[in-house]
């Protein structure tokens, strides 16, 4: 007998059918022999809208008030898809995440889970219930508070639950096949990936890739938890994210590329003119870790207004943009800069893949692509097994098919299929 933990994101549970569907699921692993644990999200864009009413009341509703309401959607859900269960003649439970033990940080809207203590959880299960857990939610150690795990974060709860009860496997229903080696809605040719490691798949989260949460990734591979993600809208294999024994079995087959990313949430400060010489960087780089912002690429040039300067550019969150130039106008004579670029229209595209390691030209493919589509690289980074480039917005769609399509990605069957969601 094996213990799985499921999770069923907001499109798999938009609606009463859905949820009829979802329960008929749940009772089959059931009845196939396993213990289950399933984590839900809210029902289809039940948290936008909440946070939308939110702000029709107050402008600036307190943090507090907002994860109370926020968390009302996931409860809504657990509840719902139990009394499913329970009209299916099974027996289950369902529990808030504070009662599933899961233990937060303090931040409202953005807590990290520090411990789960599932006793509750255990005990259901120990009993035969079905256990129905609300995702993205959890309770502070400190404060008491319910907290919020920020926006997705019913994937790390997923995950997190899955290590405490030491299940063997994380399922992550969802709207699509499994993951794809892009976005379908942009490069049709997408296909699905069988299975990915999780370095690759944390490097593709943190490139912008939507489909699972990047702690909920990073979680999984500290605990070595395989995740396979699917369709709730099908019984196809999905993809498998799991990290092979260290000794790798088969990794001759191993594709040099698991897939490509982008990102358009983020934005580009240059400081122009900055003076050359040690300890500046250093001024501006504090500056912006004092305002907590967290920065992506870096890339200095010799300045194109005189000698003795350089420019120093950097990407960072959109959201995070006027809070990074007022923080850095402030030092502006103490540091000696010229002045401050901001710029929005900016588009990242990042490859990622472990063959990268062991496989030469894989760059030189990559700005051969770009440069054959006629689009102008800005700025680049890369990791072990990542390459990432800047691009003006308007090109990265093309950006991203033409690497897509260089690296023999492309499939002949358009076969990505988006069930459901609304991409909102
Ligand atoms: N309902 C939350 C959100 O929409 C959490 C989740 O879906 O994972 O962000
Ligand atoms: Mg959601």
């Amino acid at each position: 007998m094996s213990l799985v933990v499921q999770k069923y994101g907001g499109s798999s549970l938009a609606d009463a059918e859905s949820i009829k569907r979802v329960a008929h699921r749940i009772v089959e692993t059931k009845k196939a022999g396993n213990d289950v644990c399933v984590v839900v999200s809210a029902m289809g864009d039940t948290t936008d809208d909440l946070l939308d009413l939110a702000t029709q009341v107050s402008p600036v509703p307190p943090p507090r008030e907002m994860d109370m309401l926020v968390t009302a959607g996931e409860r809504m859900s657990m509840a719902l898809v139990a009394m499913a269960i329970a009209d299916l003649g099974h027996s289950v439970r369902s529990f808030t995440g504070s009662q599933a033990g899961v233990i937060t940080t303090p931040e409202h809207g953005k807590a990290k889970i520090i411990d789960v203590t599932p006793g509750r959880i255990t005990e259901a299960i120990g009993k035969k219930h079905i256990v129905i857990v609300a995702g993205f939610q959890g309770v502070s150690q400190n404060t008491k508070e319910i907290t919020t795990l920020g926006r997705g974060g019913s994937d790390t709860t997923a995950v997190a639950l899955a290590a405490a009860l030491e299940a063997d496997l994380c399922e992550i229903y969802t709207d699509v096949d499994g993951i794809f080696t892009a976005d379908p809605r942009i490069v049709p040719a997408a296909h699905k990936i069988d299975d990915v490691s999780h370095d690759e798949m944390l490097e593709l989260a943190a490139s912008g890739a939507k489909i699972l949460h990047l702690r909920c990734v990073e979680y999984a591979r500290r605990f070595n938890m395989p995740i396979h993600v699917r369709s709730s809208f099908s019984s196809k294999e999905g993809t498998w994210v799991r990290t092979q024994d260290p000794e790798g079995t088969n990794h001759m087959e191993e594709p040099i590329i698991a897939g490509v990313a982008h990102d358009r949430g983020e934005a580009k400060i240059t400081v122009i003119g900055v003076p050359d010489e040690p300890g500046r960087a250093a001024e501006i780089f504090s500056t912006i870790a004092a305002a907590e912002v967290n920065i992506d690429m870096i890339v200095q040039n010799v300045s194109e207004m005189d000698t003795g300067r350089t420019d120093i550019s950097f990407t960072l969150p959109m959201g995070d943009g006027r809070r990074a130039v007022e923080a850095l106008m402030e030092t502006r004579d103490q540091v000696g800069f010229a002045s401050i670029q901001y710029d929005d229209q900016i588009g990242k595209l990042s490859l990622v893949g472990a063959g990268m390691r062991t496989n030469p030209g894989v760059s030189a493919t990559l700005f051969k692509a770009i440069a054959d589509a006629g689009i102008n690289i800005e700025m680049i980074s890369t990791s072990e097994i990542r390459v990432s480039v800047v691009t003006r917005v308007d090109d990265l769609d093309e950006a991203l098919r033409a690497v897509h399509s260089a690296f023999g990605l492309d499939s002949e069957d358009g076969e990505a299929v988006v069930y459901g969601g609304t991409g909102r």
